[in-house]
């Protein structure tokens, strides 16, 4: 993993020090000796992560932090506060100034590659879905302009088997967090299956001769509902070996024990903060993916979606030697409906259409509006006497029953249909569309209301 870090400390020996140990970790470093040093170097050098020094003299450390997390264009660059030991109340002041993390100096090899590594991570993964969702055209306004999101009400999981310290994360995190505790591993994953709402940070303590931590780290990964869900290992200072191994497998964040109140407090917030940021993307990117390839009137595939699937479908029924079925429909004499009854009534009746499309075919089949009174059919697996029969029987739900269009209103629509069969190796997407329009017009030239076929 390579990214590029701007380390900003106003003493140069801490400056040089953590890019030298960034640096033989293949980290691109980028310095800055001040607070307004550091703003001027963050636009120009846009970096991945910021280490940043709270006591500096001008604009201190929690300044910077205050006002990169205020602008929006820079608010997504995580932040790692460096504090010093004997002033614990920096890290409160950082965390509510929207700092990611903290790290204490003197700084330890595997606090700052873990959580550095981690929040590049994240980054990475973050930047990807906003590229997707602005990439959709759809980007939501929390990607953008978004309020900071609460970081109380968690859903959290203890898994720990000892009552004593039980007890204390459960007092400490208990006031602003919804907590379910279990005592081992089997409890702990009926639990993650079984509860109605998903967790969004796991506590597991690792290192105890009663339960086996890892295997629960590992076991908890390979699960799809809790594969991304936070996870915070609690350790004796004495286990840096299984630390290091719950690191590799892809534990967020630790904490050591005598446990800190206020750390487990800041450490559990930042996990839940990061959690529900990405989940909030994730379904804006699903959400766009789908209006993407959506009509937003009948919620049918659009054409975009038909002609990507269509070419798909077809090297794959091609290949395998299998049959397909293509259907061109287009509604019979629809602008008189907009003329006659308004174009709401217009809107109404393909509607409709779209819901007796869905009821005449099964769920593997494709069904797409491909414009304003167009709409496309793809059938895997069905030959051409098929096919016939289902247009046939489209053609009859929807001349059969009148459309409701106002209050006590409905007029009779019908449709034409043209059906077009894949011809074997050869064919492509816009011959078979070819196929199936000229068999549609052909119905329309015949009287409309009809169901035409092009024979191979
Ligand atoms: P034909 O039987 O030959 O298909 O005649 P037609 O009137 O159905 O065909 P034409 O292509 O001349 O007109 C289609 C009409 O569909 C014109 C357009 O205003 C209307 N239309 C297109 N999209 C929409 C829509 O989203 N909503 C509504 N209400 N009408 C639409
Ligand atoms: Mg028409
Ligand atoms: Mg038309």
């Amino acid at each position: 993993m390579t990214a590029r870090v701007l380390v900003v400390d106003d003493i140069v020996a801490n400056v040089r020090l953590l890019e030298a140990k960034l640096t033989a970790e293949y980290f691109e470093v980028v310095t800055a000796m001040n607070g307004l040093d550091a703003l001027e170097a963050v636009q120009r050098t846009k970096p991945d992560i910021i280490l940043l020094d709270v006591m500096m003299p001008g604009i201190d450390g929690i300044e910077v932090c205050i006002r990169l997390k205020a602008n929006p264009t820079t608010r997504h660059i995580p932040i790692i506060m460096v504090t010093a030991l004997d002033q614990p109340e920096d890290r409160l002041r950082g965390l509510n100034a929207g700092a990611d993390d903290f790290l204490t100096k003197p700084v330890s090899d595997i606090s700052l590659f873990s959580r550095v590594k981690s929040l590049v991570r994240l980054k990475m993964l973050t930047d990807e879905l906003r590229i997707r969702a602005e990439t959709s055209g759809v980007i939501g306004m929390m990607v953008r302009g978004e309020a900071p999101l609460p970081s109380n009400d968690g859903h959290i999981l203890l898994v720990d088997p000892r009552v004593s310290s039980q007890d204390r994360i459960q007092t400490a995190l208990g006031e602003s967090h919804e907590i379910a505790i279990a005592t081992d591993a089997d409890r702990a994953l009926e639990l993650v299956q079984t509860s109605a709402v998903a967790f969004e940070l796991i506590i597991i303590s690792i290192g105890l001769d009663e339960f086996d931590g890892l295997r629960l780290v590992s076991q908890i990964r390979t699960h799809d509902a809790t594969r991304q869900t936070p996870i915070l290992v609690v350790v004796d200072p004495s286990d840096q070996q299984q630390l290091l191994r719950a690191l590799d497998m892809g534990v967020n964040d630790y904490l050591m024990r005598p446990i800190d109140r206020q750390e487990l407090l800041a450490r559990a917030r930042t996990q839940i903060k990061r959690w529900r940021y990405t989940e909030q993307l994730r379904q804006s990117v699903k959400a766009s993916i789908e209006m993407a390839i959506t009509d937003s009137l009948t919620g049918l595939y659009n054409r975009r979606y038909l002609e990507t699937h269509l070419n798909n479908l077809m090297e794959h029924y091609i290949n395998r030697g299998k049959v397909l079925a293509v259907l061109a429909i287009d509604a019979d004499y629809f602008k008189a409906i907009n003329d006659t009854h308004g174009h709401d009534a217009g809107d109404t009746v393909l509607q409709e259409l779209a819901v007796r499309i869905r009821q005449s075919t099964r769920s593997v089949d494709l069904c797409c509006r491909t414009g304003g009174e167009e709409f496309v059919l793809v059938l895997p697996g069905t030959d051409l006497p098929s096919a016939e029969v289902i247009a046939e029987r489209l053609r009859k739900l929807v001349s059969g029953k009148p459309f409701p269009i106002a209050q006590g209103k409905a007029i009779t629509v019908t449709v034409s249909l043209g059906v077009a069969c894949l011809e074997g190796a050869g064919d492509t997407p816009s011959k078979i569309m070819k196929r199936a329009d000229d068999a549609l017009y052909r119905a329309k030239r015949e009287g409309r209301n009809r169901v035409e076929i092009t024979a191979a």
